[in-house]
């Protein structure tokens, strides 16, 4: 066999109708997308470590496990006995994650008929009364508003791990999550998992399903652009979190938490002025995952949820409170997911239209396609709904009035991020630098100390910046960065806000 592309081999078959072909794999990593073995468990995401053949997608498949007795498959495939199970396409195969191992614990609920699954790996005492509950009630909710569930049965596959970890990967009919430490699961971490978990739920239709032109069918040996991520992660995010305070599972407190944290990421990074949230859904491909060039990008995720919140309130607005978006995801489905055909960004836009009664022209040049600030949008959707955004100095003076946001890394103080037009900006200072000194005076144990110490005074920092130490000159302007924002129940609400509040939150 050899080479033609980064992930194709040729064979020459010379007539034979039969060839096996042995490889192994380097199986050592677990988040939420990868394949892994130890001792402990075989996990699988077939579409990293199994190959097809590109001539013949449509071909059966069959796969066999072998595995310790002692270990148990969970996954949405069945397989039988002898751990065989027939899979029909490659689709389905590459869809399809599994994790064998001897410390799964299971327990399903049925929500109109349909089965759902939650598979929990190395997660010790569950407390499942609580968690069945939960999950049942965001299941519901999702159900009621579409109808009915692209598939017969739904597999959770969650990964608990001994470390920080927080990454959810959606399948066919199952999702992965990758959630830890796993000590905290059930503590601190278990809004992050009803968040995680409502949010993969929902792609079931949001991408599954329902799915831009562009991935209609899916293209394996490429990245698959498409400008459409406000909506298949946009309104997901949106989504997943709100159906938690719709179902009763979140309260409007918890849920406020969660969305103010959207608005804060949104408004922090100066990234907004650079790339509309169409185009950074291309370079979700490329650096989707990771901070980036500063200042370059936006996130589909982010964005792509305060413009989902806004259209909701248009909706919701035109229509005097009868529908919101979950009727535009309601009619996309059924119009484009059940019909098998791929939606662009133009069909949104219309599916809006037609709903609302309205124009989204502008909104679409401005915000979708365009870089305008959000913040007359947002305020335009709280008022209606009779939220407040509250705004606080940060605590952090260097986040307040030097306009960077620092960590500790051993005895220094490393620059993180940094506000344009800030003084940080302005004094020269660049990611990455260690702040070593403050006025002549060594930063520790806290920096943060130190410049308030010299409050109002322009300061000198000696910084190292790739093995020298520079001397920094940052003056002190009248202006504060890096503000937090919260998102509130305004506490006089008039008759028509608590009217929309109760049609949008129930
Ligand atoms: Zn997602």
């Amino acid at each position: 066999m050899h080479k033609t592309a980064k992930d194709t081999w040729v064979i020459a078959t010379k007539g034979l109708t039969q060839i096996k072909v042995s490889y192994s794999y380097y199986a050592a990593e677990l988040n939420a997308g990868s394949t892994f073995l130890d001792p402990t468990q075989l996990y699988i995401n077939p579409v990293n470590c199994f190959f097809y053949d590109a001539a013949q997608a449509q071909q059966a498949y069959q796969l066999q496990l072998h595995i310790p007795a002692a270990w148990q498959i969970a996954s949405a495939l069945h397989f039988d006995e002898e751990h065989k199970c027939e899979i029909p396409n490659f689709e389905r195969l590459a869809d399809s994650p599994l994790i064998c191992s001897a410390a799964i614990e299971r327990r399903s609920y049925l929500v109109n008929d349909y089965s759902f699954h939650i598979c929990f790996n190395q997660q010790q005492m569950i407390p499942w009364d609580r968690v069945l509950a939960d999950f049942e009630k965001f299941t519901k909710r999702q159900l009621q508003d579409f109808g009915e569930f692209p598939s017969k049965e739904y597999t959770f596959l969650i990964q608990s791990l001994p470390y920080a970890a927080y990454h959810g990967v959606e399948h066919l009919d199952s999702t992965v999550i990758a959630l830890g430490p796993s000590c905290d699961v059930f503590g601190s971490l278990y809004t992050e998992l009803l968040g995680v978990c409502s949010h993969e739920l929902y792609h079931s239709w949001n991408i599954k399903a329902l799915r831009p032109s562009e991935m209609q069918p899916y293209n394996y040996k490429r990245e698959n652009y498409a400008q459409t991520g406000l909506i298949y992660e946009g309104i997901t995010t949106y989504l997943g979190d709100l159906y938690l305070l719709k179902s009763g599972v979140f309260n409007i407190e918890q849920y406020l938490i969660e969305f103010s944290k959207q608005v804060q990421k949104h408004l922090d990074n100066p990234g907004r002025f650079s790339m509309s949230v169409a185009d950074a859904s291309f370079d979700t491909w490329l650096d989707g995952y990771v901070p980036g060039a500063p200042g370059r990008k936006v996130s589909i995720y982010t964005e792509g949820c305060l413009l989902a919140f806004y259209v909701d309130y248009r909706l919701r607005k035109a229509t005097k409170n009868k529908i919101g978006i979950e009727q535009v995801m309601k009619t996309l489905y059924f119009n484009f997911g059940v019909a098998q055909k791929g939606y662009t960004l133009a069909d949104y836009q219309t599916t809006l239209e037609n709903l609302a009664g309205a124009s989204f022209d502008s909104f679409f040049a401005d915000y979708v396609l365009g870089t305008c600030a959000y913040e007359a949008l947002l305020q335009e959707a709280f008022d209606y709904f009779g939220l407040q955004l509250q705004q606080n100095p940060s605590k952090s003076y260097a986040e307040a009035r030097l306009g960077m946001k620092v960590q500790q890394i051993g005895k220094d103080w490393q620059v993180m991020s940094i506000y344009p037009g800030s003084p940080a900006d302005t004094g020269g200072l660049a990611i990455g630098d260690l702040l070593v000194a403050v006025n002549g005076m060594r930063a520790l144990p806290s920096l943060d100390h130190w410049l308030a110490f010299y409050e109002n005074q322009n300061k000198t920092l000696l910084i190292e910046r790739n093995g020298r130490l520079l001397e920094r000159f940052i003056p002190e302007v009248d202006r504060h960065f890096f503000v937090t924002h919260q998102v509130q129940l305004h506490t006089e609400r008039i008759a028509a806000q608590q009217k929309a509040f109760d049609h949008w939150s129930n």
